[in-house]
């Protein structure tokens, strides 16, 4: 077959299938053969619609907000498979759609990636997920305002009311603890176990030389954090610079953080971030 051919049915398979989920042969023949027959029906087995339509709005958010530029990347866990979890394929945030969006079994590995590359720090998610069954949401960024803070020993803390999920101050991962020297990014399970003791049950884990994991309990929460975790950073600098910081107590951050992580509090800001946005593919 020639070349040319080859290359056009994997583009009318990529196309006819947007996008396409699987599931393992267990799931009843009723439900997945009524759906297939008629496209109206939802498959009850397959992740909700709107959570693949938040995840590709979520990772536009970030890539508007200066959070993730041409790296980085946003999960969701599967609301039908908790083990299971929706990351795009490898690709710019600000360019993801519902097409580009895969599923990840609980060890990292695409249930089918249809050929495609996926992302090489997809174990970050899959490890999170496995050792926090709380988490619904992952962000991983090289968010610039935050790098210095996993550099220089100075702890990211709380320094106003919208950053107050950072409590008693975020920790910092030291890939070098056990791994020695590496290329700093979490390209196995190993790594990425490790990764997820550093952050134990906090929202935000710092990592030395690279970047950082925001958690949430939804893609709107961790969206907000993943942000405001940027913010916070970029002003604790510019305090630093003025004199001491009186930060949050971490009585008063828990406080704060009641208030500002309600699902109006968080609901506002997201549906401003997502108008800057407008329609999505
Ligand atoms: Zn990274």
């Amino acid at each position: 077959m020639s070349k040319f051919k080859l290359a056009m049915i994997v583009a009318l398979c990529a196309a006819v299938v947007v996008p396409a989920f699987t599931r393992t042969p267990q799931a009843p023949a009723s439900s997945s053969a009524a759906s297939a027959s008629d496209p109206k029906l939802p498959d009850p087995k397959l992740p909700d619609p709107k959570l693949v339509e938040d995840l590709v709005y979520a990772n536009r958010i970030l890539s508007d907000q200066g959070v993730v530029d041409a790296f980085g990347h946003v999960s969701a866990r599967d609301d039908k498979d908790p083990n299971r979890f929706l990351l795009a394929r490898s690709v710019a945030p600000a360019l993801v759609t519902k097409a580009d969006i895969l599923e990840f079994d609980r060890n990292g590995e695409p249930i089918d990636a249809r050929g495609r590359a996926v992302y090489l720090e997809r174990f970050i998610h899959a490890a999170i997920y496995r050792a926090r069954p709380d988490v619904k949401a992952i962000v991983h960024s090289h968010s610039p305002a935050v790098i210095p803070f996993g550099v220089t020993g100075t702890i990211l803390r709380p320094i106003y009311h919208m950053s107050a999920f950072l409590g008693a101050g975020a920790p910092v991962f030291e890939i070098r603890n056990g791994a020695g020297m590496t290329n700093m990014m979490i390209t196995d399970n190993k790594l990425g176990d490790a990764l997820a003791k550093s952050l134990g049950d906090g929202t935000v884990v710092l990592m030395r030389g690279h970047g950082s994991v925001a958690v949430g309990d939804s893609i709107l929460q961790v969206v907000h954090r993943a942000i405001y975790t940027e913010v916070n950073a970029r002003l604790q600098a510019e305090a630093a610079r003025l004199g001491p910081i009186n930060f949050l107590t971490p009585e008063e951050a828990a406080k704060a953080d009641a208030q500002t992580d309600s699902k109006a509090s968080i609901s506002r800001p997201w549906e401003l971030w997502k108008s800057r946005i407008g329609k999505i593919e």
